[in-house]
């Protein structure tokens, strides 16, 4: 009843994105499920789109897995510096929104940092407009900036990252300040949003469990009350083994002739010491304090692992909990900063068209995409699905 009357608190702030959540989680759990099995490769218009807005970031995240600024060619999280330059203008984003915009899919912006994007501010604008939600995920360093704008471009959701107390949060993002600027930038918010009148946008905090705050996710729960925040989300850290890495980049050179190496800087192999079981077991305590928590905001966690499965999730990659086929790619959708389109988040290798150059629902269900889905079907997962957020969709649990 509890975890009921939190959900409907949220929901009375903005209805419209607790329709889209309903709408999005029968998509999952049925539709998907029937062009999955039923529709050899097709999929319904999609539920959300993700528009990677840029590869640029203002930080250098200790556990971020993305081809990151500043590091030598070699290096794993290394790329050249027309990378981090790719841009799609606001004009072709607008004309992919008014191409979709009677499937009223949710778009969702990040990057990289989506605010270092020029025209973000303008395009959630019309988005709004066309009458779809919009959801920006940030490390929040811009937010204080752009609040005004924000509250006044009806943005939906802003989802802040945010990894434990100011200490370890500046630790973790590689910069002194930065949870200072945050909270300001959440305390800006919520003035605006009076100032306003507007209960928009939502305000969520996600909090990554990774070994650099593995003994202070819990005081996530205080920080985001402090905060004002509406709800708590934790994340799991996505990796590759090397022995799956490799597995994966050879099935897709033979099913898709691609050199697939996106999944090097994702490369984690645990190997067991005993600061690893005082990690896992610091990981295990704090999140049996979570699961028995009694906080008055909703707290949800993807995947739903066990405080006893926290050991199996980093040492045991095979071991999915129980998702053992991924139905994100009849659902979601990925654009790159190039305009190129993706079926998978963090490991864009495969690549199905470019808005730039085609319609987005020419490519959603274009011959690629199609071959994709059905290669994907026939294995029911790649090698780089087991530590993959889109694989644990359906298994995202109120805490
Ligand atoms: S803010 Fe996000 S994209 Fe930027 S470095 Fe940190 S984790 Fe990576
Ligand atoms: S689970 Fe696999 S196929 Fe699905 S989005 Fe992730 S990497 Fe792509």
């Amino acid at each position: 009843m509890a975890r009921l009357l939190k959900i409907a608190k949220l929901t009375a702030k903005n209805p419209q994105l607790a329709a889209y959540k309903a709408r999005i989680t029968v998509r999952n759990g049925f539709t998907a499920k029937y062009d999955y099995y039923l529709r050899k490769g097709y999929a319904s218009a999609p539920g959300c789109i993700c528009i990677k807005l840029t590869n640029a970031c203002n930080l250098r995240c200790k556990m971020c897995g993305q081809p990151r600024e500043g590091h030598k060619e070699g290096d794993a999280k290394y790329a050249p510096v027309e990378f981090f330059q790719q841009t799609v203008s606001v004009d072709d984003y607008k004309a992919m929104v008014d191409e979709v915009q009677r499937y009223k899919p949710n778009i969702y912006l990040w990057g990289g940092e989506p605010f270092m994007y020029k025209d973000i501010i303008e395009l959630i604008g019309h988005i709004k407009r066309r009458g779809m939600t919009a959801q920006v995920n940030t490390n929040g360093l811009y937010t204080r900036k752009y609040a005004k704008e924000i509250v006044e471009a009806g943005l939906d959701d802003i989802i802040v990252s945010i990894d434990g107390p100011p200490e370890v949060h500046d630790s973790v993002r590689g910069l002194k300040g930065t949870f200072n600027m945050l909270e300001k930038g959440i305390q800006a918010l919520h003035e605006e949003k009076k100032r306003q009148g507007k209960k928009k946008p939502i305000i969520r905090v996600r909090g990554t469990v990774s070994p650099y705050n593995f003994e202070h996710i819990y005081s996530l729960i205080d920080i985001s009350k402090r905060f004002g925040a509406d709800s708590l989300n934790f994340n799991w850290t996505w990796f590759f083994t090397k022995e799956t890495g490799v597995a994966y980049q050879r099935l897709m050179k033979k099913l898709f002739d691609i050199d697939a190496v996106s999944w090097v800087p994702y490369q984690e192999d645990v190997i067991m010491n005993d600061e690893r079981r005082r990690q896992f077991e610091g990981i295990r305590r704090e999140l049996l304090r979570i699961k028995n928590n009694g906080a008055d905001i909703p707290i949800t966690m993807s995947p739903n692992i066990n405080p006893d499965q926290v050991e199996a999730y980093y040492t045991d990659i095979h071991e999915t909990f129980g998702n053992d086929r991924c139905f994100s790619v009849w659902v979601k959708s990925y654009v790159l900063p190039n305009g190129d389109v993706t079926p998978c988040p963090d490991y864009p290798d495969f690549i199905a068209g470019n808005i730039l150059q085609d319609k987005f629902m020419d490519i959603w269900n274009g011959e690629k995409y199609i071959k994709w889905r059905l290669e994907l079907k026939k294995r029911k997962l790649f090698p780089s699905c087991y530590r993959c957020c889109d694989l644990f969709l359906s298994d995202v649990a109120v805490v």
